[in-house]
């Protein structure tokens, strides 16, 4: 229910636009195109919410939705394209590592990463920083719809197992934004954080 009540709110170039520091948000991160937008339209249940545009000005922007009263989830930038300039990826590193490092209200970060190239330079970037600071993480694997089920399940295994090396405590599930796998799980994880 909480999740069904998403509102867009702002798009923030920079630190200081985001709403005051208080209360208490969760991070969407993932390489572009991993499906990262589609994941929180699907966990909010609602189509429109998070626009799966690919255009590179998007990809320096937070983007912040409400829930209710001072819980937010927060859309992190992402890349992946090789294309992607050094001087941008080196901008990216300086907000991610502010936002992560700063944020007194951030309860945990979600990775999305895409079932079929799991844990990607991106992605142990990712579980480094959280790592470091000792932020909770929960990884959703997603597109699993594309993988057999043994597939599936020996991915999940062979990532785990991985990612519990770089980033101790670290959580994953199997998702599915398509075939609708692991969306109560997801918001679970995402409430726990929200609700202490
Ligand atoms: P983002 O760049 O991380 O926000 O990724 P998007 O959500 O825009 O998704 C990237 C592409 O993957 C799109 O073509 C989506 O339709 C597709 N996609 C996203 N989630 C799933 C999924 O669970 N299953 C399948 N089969 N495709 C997906």
């Amino acid at each position: 229910v909480l999740f069904r009540r998403a509102r867009f709110r702002l798009a923030a170039h920079e630190l200081r636009q985001l709403p005051d520091d208080t209360g208490a948000e969760v991070a969407f991160a993932g390489r572009s195109n991993a499906g990262k937008s589609s994941a929180l339209n699907r966990i909010c249940d609602q189509v429109g919410l998070a626009r799966t545009s690919k255009t590179p000005g998007r990809t320096q922007q937070l983007v912040v939705f409400d829930l209710d009263g001072d819980r937010r989830l927060i859309d992190l930038p992402g890349y992946g394209y090789a294309k992607v300039p050094t001087s941008l990826r080196d901008h990216w590193r300086e907000l991610i590592d502010a936002y992560l490092g700063g944020r007194q209200s951030l309860r945990g970060v979600v990775l999305i990463m895409d079932s079929r190239h799991p844990l990607k330079d991106f992605d142990r970037l990712m579980l480094q920083y959280c790592r470091d600071i000792g932020l909770p993480c929960h990884v959703l694997m997603t597109k699993v719809d594309k993988l057999s089920r043994g597939d599936a399940a020996s991915t999940l295994l062979a990532t785990r197992k991985e990612m519990g090396l770089l980033c101790p405590g670290a959580t994953i599930q199997a998702f599915s934004s398509l075939d609708k796998i692991g969306i109560d799980e997801a918001r679970r994880a995402i409430y726990a954080w929200l609700a202490d």
